[in-house]
């Protein structure tokens, strides 16, 4: 099996993650995981629930990320179940968790990591080799070489990273596979470039300088790391003031913190690599330094109490914590503190999906409902659009461009409908090559 994600966003799909699989789980012999978000992760718990005893194969950033992430995430699957209960959404009473904080843990004695570059034998006739993806720290592309009844190589991209990302380095050439089964998220349009060291700059400076406080809702994996090293480089630059306190109040951000620590080698500001992609306007080289993610004046908030006292501060400060898409989380507790200020300002970072309150946000709503209350919204809000961590279409076909011969065929999956379908059109067009976009469930014979 290759990744084991959770159904996220629209109802609809969200019911899948109940729905039985297309084969017993206890049939199943290895699972690989290209990184450690939840929509490639997150069913892992409930696979081993239901009666899986492989392995689970992982670069070692990931098996260390997916230790936090999914006992959070059974911790959320089990607030959301307490929520339907106490609401009366759910046809169970009480209402069931899809797994709970207990089957993460427990799952998480599967986990094998694999080395970059090594071949490991995963099954009879089948090696795997996991290759840098450059999405997040530990994310991989996984090349599995079927060796009966001859040889063919399939190369499976879940998420595709940038050339020019700030921490993560790039993804890696393949010249190579038989079979490309690709992600097709930001096939039809490309970031914006901006220099984001300036405008966190000016969003920092003017919010501190009238007194307000600067909220960050961030996902604790990934964006909040870019941030801490956006804010550092911002303070050795002389950009904004090393006196400005800032609160990380995420105890999940900390742990992934201390993971990115951990794995300096996996980042491109340590390999070397930086300097050689960056905007024309930005200094070419940042200075090196022992901790990237450490700043000036930076406060680790793990307890609740010290969360609490953030809701009262005398004076200004930078503020990240989660959810980063609002959704839950610490950090509405600051909104609720802070959105009615008008010297305060909301910096978006992230993806806002369709219904959640970081959308509404972006739209430009000026009220929010947060924990049952209308809270009225006079702060700025402000948005950072260019920090994505997943390829546009100019880096997904430099990325196909590496391959020396075209696969026989190209297979699009996760990404809009419509999305993959230009993508699709766009490298038909461009390249020449085979592609095609798979239904649901559908079943394909290797040539
Ligand atoms: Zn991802």
């Amino acid at each position: 099996m290759i990744d084991c994600g959770l159904f996220q966003g629209l109802k609809e799909l969200r019911l899948r993650n109940w729905a039985p699989l297309p084969l017993p789980p206890a049939d199943i012999t290895g699972v690989v995981l290209t990184h450690a978000h939840t929509d490639h992760s997150g069913y892992i718990p409930l696979l081993v629930k239901h009666h899986f005893h492989g392995r689970i194969y992982a670069s070692a950033p990931t098996v260390e990320l997916c230790k936090i992430l999914l006992p959070d995430s059974g911790y959320l699957q089990e607030e959301d179940a307490r929520f339907a209960s106490d609401h009366g959404f759910s046809k169970h009473h009480p209402a069931l968790p899809l797994y709970t904080y207990e089957d993460a843990l427990q799952s998480l004695r599967y986990f094998s990591p694999l080395h970059n570059g090594d071949v490991r034998r995963i099954g009879d006739g089948l090696d795997c080799r996991l290759i840098r993806a450059g999405h997040l720290l530990g994310s991989r592309f996984i090349e599995l070489i079927l060796h009966r009844p001859r040889q063919r190589r399939l190369l499976f991209a879940g998420d595709i990273g940038r050339y020019d990302a700030l921490i993560t380095s790039p993804p890696l050439r393949v010249p190579e596979a038989d079979y490309l089964i690709m992600e097709a998220t930001y096939g039809d349009r490309l970031h914006p470039k901006e220099d984001v060291f300036a405008r966190v700059a000016a969003i920092v400076n003017r919010t501190i300088a009238q007194g307000g406080m600067v909220l960050i809702p961030a996902f604790a994996v990934g964006r909040t790391q870019e941030m801490l090293y956006i804010l550092k480089r911002c303070q050795e630059r002389e950009m904004i003031d090393r006196r400005i306190p800032v609160y990380l109040n995420t105890p999940l951000g900390i742990d992934a913190t201390d993971i990115y620590n951990r794995y300096l080698t996996e980042h491109k500001i340590y390999s070397g690599l930086d300097g050689t992609h960056h905007h024309a306007n930005h200094p070419q080289h940042p200075e090196r330094s022992n901790n990237p993610f450490t700043c000036d004046n930076l406060h680790l908030v793990h307890d609740h109490t010290a969360s609490k006292r953030l809701n009262s501060l005398e004076s200004p400060a930078i503020i990240i914590a989660g959810s980063g898409m609002l959704t839950g989380g610490r950090m509405l507790h600051h909104i609720k503190s802070y959105g009615p200020d008008r010297r305060s300002a909301i910096l978006l970072v992230g993806y806002q999906a369709e219904g959640t309150r970081g959308h509404a946000l972006r739209e430009g709503t000026r009220s929010l409902k947060i924990h049952g209350d209308q809270v009225p919204i006079r702060c700025t809000v402000e948005q950072i659009e260019s920090l994505s961590a997943h390829g546009d279409q100019d880096d997904l076909l430099r990325w196909l461009r590496g391959f020396r011969r075209p696969p026989h065929v190209t297979y699009l999956v996760h990404g809009e409908p419509e999305v993959a379908q230009r993508l699709a059109e766009k490298i038909r067009e461009t390249l020449q090559w085979k592609v095609e976009i798979p239904r649901y469930l559908q079943e394909v014979a290797l040539a």
